[in-house]
């Protein structure tokens, strides 16, 4: 081409692009799930954690005084769905964070304009927005800790809210097929498919985790007692080094000597930071005060109902049963939970069939099913 055609065909393309912008993707809003706050002696500050780049804009507002910044193409995790962090000092009183519309999530900084000013900047890889706030005078000595008064929930009979825990995401893949299926996404498939199906029941679901983002497997259940959840389901995906070893198995959270278990355990453990000990530790404190008896029987429905779904349409489908182990993302719950491991990824025949969408729905099927199945045995106690 010639220099005039070529850039007359330059400002073509431009147009080309100016017109028809690439297709988005359905949801393009990256999940914030991490928002972090230090009171140092000379300042706070806050930090949302974004992990990819967005654009954001902040501003001030009076009465009440407060400084907001908005972050757009964002969404909230459920974990920190208007969630209010309050701060002991006297020249910011809270941190709160919320969906202020679809795509952009605002962080609220309450604070004394006399007292206090601010500065909000940004850093890179990964991407996080900060926001300090620094005392005018020397700082005041905090006020005395108010008593705050334990929330006690007392468990419904009837079941209305359902956390469910697609496992690993983003660093962490989980197992990986030898075709090189990932758990993390595989699981993350299966929830939404459950999420769907327990919705058109009318119940509530709130999943730990809609994208592909890493969560501490510690943290998980926060989400299940903050939401005051009914049920915690965690959804994973196995894996064997003998890849002749294929089915579906529950677990609920105890104490486990089988050899087999302890290598599921320690592999789905094993993003987590703690130690082997500081967990027998924690265990220990747990099964006294658990959800252990409604955990196991939540397992056994699952199991069931996931199996009889599977082998309806599925060849030599193995039910390997339910088990108790020691996984961190059961610990904590306060209500009855259960790790589903729906099939394993290291057997030739399952990874197949983890791939495809119809054998995914019946796994969300049958797990659907055990839920109803426990929600109907729940209701019959009543009278
Ligand atoms: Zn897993």
């Amino acid at each position: 081409m010639r220099k005039k055609e070529r850039a007359i065909f330059t400002v073509f393309l431009w147009l080309v692009f100016l017109v028809f912008p690439s297709p988005s993707h359905p949801d393009s809003r990256v999940e914030i799930h991490k928002l972090r706050h230090h009171v140092h002696p000379s300042f706070t500050r806050v930090v949302v954690e974004i992990g990819k780049v967005r654009e954001f804009n902040y501003n001030e507002l009076k009465s009440p005084d407060r400084v907001y910044v908005d972050i757009y193409q964002a969404k909230l995790n459920a974990i920190l769905h208007n969630h209010a962090y309050p701060i002991k000092s006297d020249y910011l009183s809270q941190i709160r964070i919320a969906q202020k519309v679809h795509s952009t999530v605002r962080v609220v900084v309450d604070l004394d304009f006399n007292k206090a000013y601010y500065r909000v900047w940004h850093l890179p890889d990964p991407f996080r927005i900060i926001i300090d706030v620094y005392p005018k005078e020397s700082p005041v000595l905090p006020p005395p800790p108010k008593l705050k008064t334990s929330i006690i929930r007392q468990l419904g009979l009837g079941i209305q809210r359902v956390v469910i825990d697609p496992g690993h995401g983003g660093k962490d893949p989980g197992c990986i097929g030898k075709k090189g299926l990932q758990e993390k996404e595989v699981v993350l498939d299966v929830c939404h498919r459950l999420k769907t199906l327990l919705e058109s029941l009318g119940l509530e679901v709130i999943m730990t985790r809609e994208t592909d983002i890493y969560l501490d497997p510690e943290t998980r259940t926060v989400v299940a007692n903050q939401k005051q959840a009914d049920l915690f389901i965690s959804i994973h995906a196995n894996a064997s080094r003998n890849r002749k070893l294929s089915g579906a198995e529950t677990f609920f959270l105890n104490l486990s000597q089988d050899p087999s278990v302890v290598e599921t355990a320690a592999r789905e453990n094993a993003t987590s930071t703690k130690s082997i000990s500081e967990m027998r530790e924690t265990i220990q404190k747990i099964l006294q005060n658990t959800k252990i008896p409604e955990s196991k029987e939540l397992a056994h429905t699952v199991q069931r109902n996931l199996v009889k779904s599977l082998s309806q349409k599925y060849s030599g489908v193995k039910d390997l049963g339910v088990k108790g182990g020691p996984f961190w993302v059961l610990i904590g719950a306060e209500v009855p939970s259960v790790l589903v491991e729906i099939s394993f990824l290291s057997n030739p025949t399952e990874e197949e069939r983890l791939g495809q969408s119809a054998y995914r729905q019946t796994i969300a099927h049958g797990i659907y099913q055990g839920i109803i199945a426990y929600k109907s045995t729940l209701e019959k106690g009543i009278d």
